[in-house]
């Protein structure tokens, strides 16, 4: 029998084409066509100014370089998320301050923002995970009410709509991820959303080595210089001919993860009545991505015997994250296990399904079957 991978990275056909076309060009290093034709997309999808970059991390930096954090400016961030979340922010100085999440969510619990809430306190990053949207109102609210900036982790929401909008286009900046393992990819990319369109020609100076380079290529400048700090943060030719080719099939790709993941919640609705397991749920979208589905276990002991169970049947599933806060960098920062009890606890019963472009009806039938034998 052949084994269920938890993914494999999307193709579209036309990669090869368009990467063809770059040594075609001889134009390799970087903001050249192909970036602007995405960039270009990317905008009229989101409406909103958006540069690529090499990755959603390499994007957070650029919004921690863009926010000057100063030495103990304190950033409240999930526990329950992807690394990068955090150390974008930790390694500029800021204190990372970590908040809980919703047990039904995974999302941040705003109530726990609140109480974490200081004068020092410069901004939330909200992550939307399994590009399900997090409680955007509520957070929208409450950093205004605060002066506080919001920032979207959207590394898993791209395609993803919700109250009118694409997720990451509702903070001061949203931030994607076009890694292999997102829906849509170039190997490893990202994009950072500006949605402020006044801080655009000073975050594009920032992803240009802290330079005003581009405006030298836009007859703007006759030479161009540094002027603050920066990197080099935008993608070669190469990935972003490859991401194109993935960006114009969007439409093709949710298509084919609606259908698989509609079937996974037909198959799995008995066993959520039951009480066996209950799949994770954001607030409500007018269109999802289908980026994952998240089952959440009554017990740490059944998820895990679900894991194993299922690896023996050669179907993987993917646990959920380790929380940061208990990590031994978490622990470094002064934080103990027992200071988010609710993440440190619902995060050990969470395993995301396979779910990739690959796969077909046959295959969500036999991970739904070997799900129900396993739980009875
Ligand atoms: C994947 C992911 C990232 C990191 O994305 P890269 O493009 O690999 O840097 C950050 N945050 C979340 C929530 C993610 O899922």
């Amino acid at each position: 029998m052949e084994t269920i991978l938890f993914n494999t990275p999307y193709l579209s056909g036309k990669e090869q084409k368009y990467v063809k076309e770059v040594f075609e060009s001889k134009h390799y290093a970087g903001n050249g066509k192909f970036t602007k034709k995405c960039q270009a997309l990317l905008e009229e999808i989101t409406g909103s100014k958006v540069l690529l970059t090499t990755s959603c991390t390499a994007a957070l930096e650029l919004t921690s370089l863009a926010l000057d954090i100063e030495d103990g400016d304190e950033i409240i961030v999930p526990s329950y998320t992807f690394v990068s979340t955090a150390s974008a922010y930790e390694r500029c100085g800021a204190k990372i301050v970590f908040a809980e999440i919703e047990p039904s969510t995974l999302m941040l619990d705003i109530r726990d923002v609140k109480k974490k809430l200081t004068e020092r306190t410069r901004a939330v990053v909200t992550v939307h995970y399994g590009g399900l949207p997090s409680d955007l109102s509520g957070l929208i609210g409450l950093c205004k009410e605060h002066d506080i900036d919001l920032i979207e982790d959207a590394a898993q929401g791209f395609g993803t709509v919700s109250m009118g909008g694409h997720l990451g286009t509702f903070g001061r900046f949203g931030t994607i991820s076009f890694h292999e393992t997102k829906n849509i990819h170039c190997g490893l990319g990202g994009a950072i959303y500006i949605n402020n369109p006044e801080e655009f020609d000073r975050i594009e100076n920032i992803w240009e080595r802290g330079t005003n380079r581009t405006k030298l290529f836009r007859g703007l400048v006759d030479k161009y210089t540094w002027l603050e700090s920066g990197s080099s943060f935008y993608p070669s030719e190469l990935q972003s001919a490859f991401l194109l080719a993935q960006l114009e099939s969007l439409n093709s790709n949710l298509k084919i993860r609606q259908k698989l993941t509609e079937q996974y919640f037909l198959h799995l609705a008995d066993l959520e009545t039951e009480g066996k397991l209950t799949i994770q749920k954001g607030m409500p979208t007018d269109q999802w991505n289908h980026h994952a589905v998240v089952c959440i276990f009554p017990s740490e002991n059944i998820c895990e015997k679900v894991r194993v169970y299922l690896k023996n049947k050669q179907i993987n599933a993917y646990i959920g994250y380790v929380p940061l806060h208990s990590s031994p960098k978490g622990a470094e920062m002064g934080w103990k296990k027992e200071d988010l009890p609710v993440t440190e606890e619902i995060s050990q019963r969470i395993l995301r399904l396979p779910l990739h472009c690959e796969m077909d009806s046959g295959d969500i039938e036999r991970v739904c079957l070997e799900l129900r034998s396993v739980l009875e």
